[in-house]
């Protein structure tokens, strides 16, 4: 199809564009399309455009599990602050993790405040300058987010083996998207037609994890990049697939995502994590869906190092971002919002992070 306006990507946003493809899923249109957007960065960019606006009654949109610092469970976090609290030990995380507050409501933030060394980095490749600057102190890099980010932390760790840096080590909480998808399907609670799936992890998977998405639950799904004619060409391809009744997974992201994913993102994943068993805030536990160090990493792993496996924690009290997370709950059914939560004073993750649902419905008021 082509594009309007003066750059590729104003292109992707041109209002025009968008209401020609709006009106072709009407048209297309066979019945009530509910779908879930799996990827945060989708939630974002539905609130700040406006699109729903531009939909049909029919086609309902609820959010999913795919933003990395809300799906980070309570027992993670308060991992990370414990850390924070070992004299000695820098801890290296991207900012949305400062906020988020464990059961009783402490933060990296907080801690930081009273004295912990903590610090906000834009890339994990500054944990390795930051190790090489302070021999005598532990640093240890928090890694939190999906495929999309682990590759990038898996290079680090690789270059840290390597280089013999030992005072640096490695928190893994990343998780894998496709196991949650399958388990959010199997559970048979997931009232919802099709799944609008994640450009940025799908840029490094490719398509083949998602094969068992049709084949085993028979419903439609779409790599959707995240500007609105993006969004909604994923959209009009579920409705399609809706049509024809032939699920299946289609690339409406071509330009970015290729079938078979970055290979090279692949190799450096398998060769530094092994996949196992992950809590997921407000999902449990899910088999396969965690990214931890391979055995010959494992001296770089700082739940062992630190003695962090069995620390236990609970979600904020009143706190429901585990059914926001499922698409349950609208972020303004918590009886929280805007009240005991708002982004200044966040009870919960969904609140904290830009990707959270509860932070956008908030922002951007729908
Ligand atoms: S409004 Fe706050 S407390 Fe409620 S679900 Fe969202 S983040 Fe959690």
């Amino acid at each position: 199809m082509e594009t309007r306006g003066d750059t590729r990507m104003q292109g992707y946003a041109d209002p025009g564009l968008c209401r020609e493809l709006a009106d072709r899923i009407r048209a297309a249109l066979t019945g009530r399309l509910r779908f879930m957007e799996v990827c945060g960065t989708h939630t974002v960019s539905i609130y700040r455009s406006g699109l729903r606006s531009l939909l049909p009654p029919e086609v309902e949109h609820v959010s999913g599990p795919g933003c990395p610092v809300c799906v980070t469970h309570a027992r993670e976090i308060a991992a990370c602050i414990a850390l924070a609290r070992i004299p000695g030990v820098i801890v290296l995380t991207f900012g949305d993790m400062m906020r988020i507050p464990d059961s009783r409501g402490m933060s990296l933030q907080q801690a930081k405040a009273r004295g912990a060394d903590v610090r906000i980095c834009y890339s994990p490749a500054e944990a390795l300058q930051l190790a090489r600057a302070n021999p005598d102190q532990e640093v240890v890099f928090l890694g939190v987010g999906f495929e999309t980010t682990a590759p990038a932390v898996a290079a680090v760790v690789k270059q840290a083996g390597q280089n013999g840096l030992d005072n640096l080590s490695l928190l893994s909480c990343h998780k894998r998207i496709p196991p949650a998808l399958g388990h959010l399907l199997a559970g048979r609670d997931l009232d919802v037609d099709a799944l609008l799936l994640p450009g940025h992890v799908s840029t490094v998977i490719g398509l083949g994890p998602y094969s068992f998405l049709g084949r085993e639950f028979g419903i439609p799904s779409a790599v959707s990049g995240f500007e609105p004619a993006d969004i909604l060409m994923g959209l009009y391809s579920l409705v399609r697939q809706q049509e024809k009744q032939k699920p299946e997974v289609i690339n409406a992201y071509p330009r970015a995502v290729k079938d078979q994913g970055n290979r090279a993102a692949q190799a450096v994943l398998e060769e530094v994590f092994d996949s196992g068993p992950a809590q997921w805030r407000g999902l449990g536990r899910i088999e396969d869906s965690g990214l931890y160090l391979a055995p010959e990493y494992s001296g770089l792993d700082a739940w062992k190092r630190f003695g962090l496996e069995d620390i236990e924690d609970r979600e904020p009290p009143g706190c429901r971002c585990g059914e926001v997370l499922k698409g349950k709950l609208h972020p303004r059914q918590c009886p929280l919002f805007g009240a005991g939560c708002t982004p200044s004073r966040p009870a919960g993750p969904c609140m904290v992070s830009t990707e959270g649902s509860c932070a956008a419905v908030f922002k951007y008021g729908m």
